[in-house]
């Protein structure tokens, strides 16, 4: 008969849902093991990952390595070098991110069985701080949804409100933070897939600059809007995580040889003087008045703070839909060429040869949504459209870039924007394609323009979390996180998130 893993500690279950900067104190101090923090992670994932109510939070899981890193940690605790930021903290990737030893299958069944012979450079980092990987999430296939809906491993339910989506495409992400499994995880991004999905479940998520982060390892989507970013429970986490995971990487010739400043030292940072845009195409008429006056409140706690809120105007916004929509299938079209059944995973073979292999592997490996976004991304790059489509898009994505430059050159330090135009909607509620592309409307320009950007629980609508957008210049990531931290501040005890959930 198997031994049963063992049950955490109540101790251990404490730290969990704790601060890291605690967690990673008392496994320093040795007061707690790192061995008890994965326990404490894998009883909360089985606890909400059974029954009809299951959340799907996770594609595979690793508890064998994960202990065996506990392990190790623990070997090491004696030693001279101190041990991470992270040591001993529970963390979830994103299934779109290269992993040793752990499947990585971006959500699709073209890549099923797959198993990466390197690591993602944010992986490494992570484990190089200490961080022990619990498993990877689920995801929409190849990070294209906002839902988490078109995953090839079914659905991931938000763990507020199960009847809901928990967003996406980090929606697995998401929802381990929120659901207390972990206090930190990876996401990756290329139109709001980390700040949208916080959003929904009332988490803080991380979108860093273009060239922040090393997307070596990153199953590449978009790859000039692709960026790896964090979801944390707190603001706090969440910066000790992007800290861990930002800076130059010889491996990835995007990557920024930028300083990586210490951004948690950010915290009690006043805000007097900080000048805040709120660009008027972010508020529409129509705005779901539940977001308005959530987002009203955060610019008054603002305001108290001693921050100055300024009217003002990105005028390129209505086109960032369009254009993300016209680029990021292009540039998916191209990057997914590589899945045709050669290489990687997934293999149908076929009588009609070499050809209905590659047709028969990609019509049986991809979903609908991939389907459509490939079809679409060739279209809009063959020679007769190529300049009506592509360039055009290319041209207004200068323009959209032009007006975040604009803004801040004009003095303003962040901008404040909602995150999503509504809260988490009903699993199936969203059934046409164009009305799930509309979920990133405030989100998808960021990432044309390479800016920064993070999601902020600012409350809730009758117990639906609420984000708030907060968005920096070009390597603004400290101004960010201390309008991010000031903000938190300010609305403690309005709104805990995931609260609803104890
Ligand atoms: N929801 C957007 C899309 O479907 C963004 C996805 C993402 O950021 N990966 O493309």
């Amino acid at each position: 008969m198997k031994a049963q893993p063992a049950r955490a500690s109540a101790a251990a279950a404490k730290l969990l849902a704790g601060p890291l900067t605690e967690c990673v104190a008392c496994i320093r101090e040795g007061a707690a093991i790192p061995a008890d923090m994965v326990s404490a992670s894998f009883d909360r994932a089985d606890e909400v990952g059974a029954g009809k109510d299951a959340l799907n939070i996770f594609i595979s899981t690793d508890r064998e390595g994960a202990t065996e890193s506990a392990k190790q940690l623990t070997a090491h605790l004696g030693r001279a070098e101190p041990l991470g930021n992270l040591a001993g903290v529970p963390v979830a990737l994103k299934d779109n991110i290269a992993t040793l030893g752990m499947p990585t299958t971006c959500g699709s069944r073209i890549l099923e069985g797959y198993v990466s012979p390197y690591e993602a450079t944010v992986v490494r980092r992570l484990r190089a701080n200490g961080a022990v990987i619990v498993g990877k999430t689920n995801m929409d296939e190849f990070a294209m949804g906002s839902s988490t809906e078109n995953s090839a491993y079914g659905p991931t339910r938000n763990p507020v409100d199960i009847r809901r989506v928990p967003g996406g495409s980090s929606g697995g992400s998401a929802a381990a933070v929120a659901a207390g499994i972990v206090r930190l995880a990876l996401g990756s991004e290329t139109g709001g897939s980390v700040r949208q999905p916080a959003s929904f479940c009332g988490v803080v998520g991380v979108k860093p600059t273009y060239g922040r982060v090393s997307r070596y390892g990153l199953v590449a989507f978009g790859s000039s809007l692709d960026q790896v970013g964090v979801l944390g429970r707190t603001v706090e986490d969440a910066s000790i995580g992007m800290e861990v995971i930002s800076g130059c990487d010889p491996l990835d010739s995007t990557s920024a040889d930028v300083p990586v400043p210490r951004y948690e030292l950010e915290k009690n940072a006043g805000l007097k003087g900080l000048v805040i845009g709120k660009p008027r195409e972010y508020f529409p008429d129509g705005l779901d008045p539940r977001i308005a006056q959530e987002c009203e409140r955060a610019l008054d706690a603002y305001r108290e703070l001693g921050a100055t809120v300024r009217d003002v105007s990105l005028p390129h916004t209505s086109y960032s839909i369009p254009v993300y929509y016209i680029i990021a299938p292009a540039e998916a079209s191209s990057n997914l060429a590589r899945f045709d059944g050669v290489r990687y995973g997934l293999r149908v073979l076929s009588e009609r040869g070499l050809n209905g292999m590659y047709e028969e592997t990609r019509a049986r490996g991809f979903g609908p949504e991939v389907t459509r976004r490939v079809l679409l991304g060739t279209y809009v790059l063959s020679a007769g459209y190529y300049d009506a489509y592509y360039k055009k898009a290319q041209a207004v994505r200068t323009l959209i870039a032009q007006d975040f430059r604009d803004v801040f050159a004009s003095g303003v330090d962040v901008l404040f924007t909602p995150t999503t135009p509504t809260p988490a909607f009903e699993l199936g509620a969203v059934k046409d394609a164009y009305e799930m592309y509309l979920s990133d409307i405030f989100t998808a320009s960021a990432n044309l323009a390479g800016v920064p950007a993070m999601s902020v629980p600012i409350g809730d609508a009758a117990g639906l979390p609420i984000g708030g957008q907060i968005i920096a210049p070009h390597f603004g990531e400290s101004v960010m996180f201390r309008a991010a931290f000031g903000l938190e501040r300010a609305l403690a005890g309005n709104f805990v998130p995931g609260e609803q959930d104890a």
